[in-house]
């Protein structure tokens, strides 16, 4: 198993000439009216052009951090309806 580690440069997409290295930067982004910053996020910046791409995983963690709905617990309703036992359902009276 060698597939584990990420290879540290590819080809860029962007320029075609440049390559593209994994470096660890401060990425920066706004969550509403508020900056966020993330040091040590990596991202793949090209030596020729500039071009950064962030990590797909790295992002994906970033957005469901930021997001205030994710892995929120959806349980605040009862898993079942309460029932008082004991209790015979009386007919209802018809009253029209
Ligand atoms: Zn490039």
């Amino acid at each position: 198993m060698s597939e584990e580690k990420l290879p540290e440069s590819m080809p860029c997409d962007e320029c075609q000439a440049g390559v593209m290295n994994l470096r660890f930067i401060t990425y920066f982004t706004w969550l509403g009216e508020e900056l966020i910053t993330v040091q040590n996020f990596p991202a793949w910046i090209c030596d020729v052009c500039g071009r950064r791409e962030y990590d797909e995983k790295a992002i994906s963690w970033l957005s469901m951090l930021l997001d205030p709905n994710a892995g929120k617990p959806t349980g605040h309703k009862p898993a079942s309806p309460h029932r008082i036992p004991g209790q015979s359902s009386r007919p209802s009276a018809d009253l029209s």
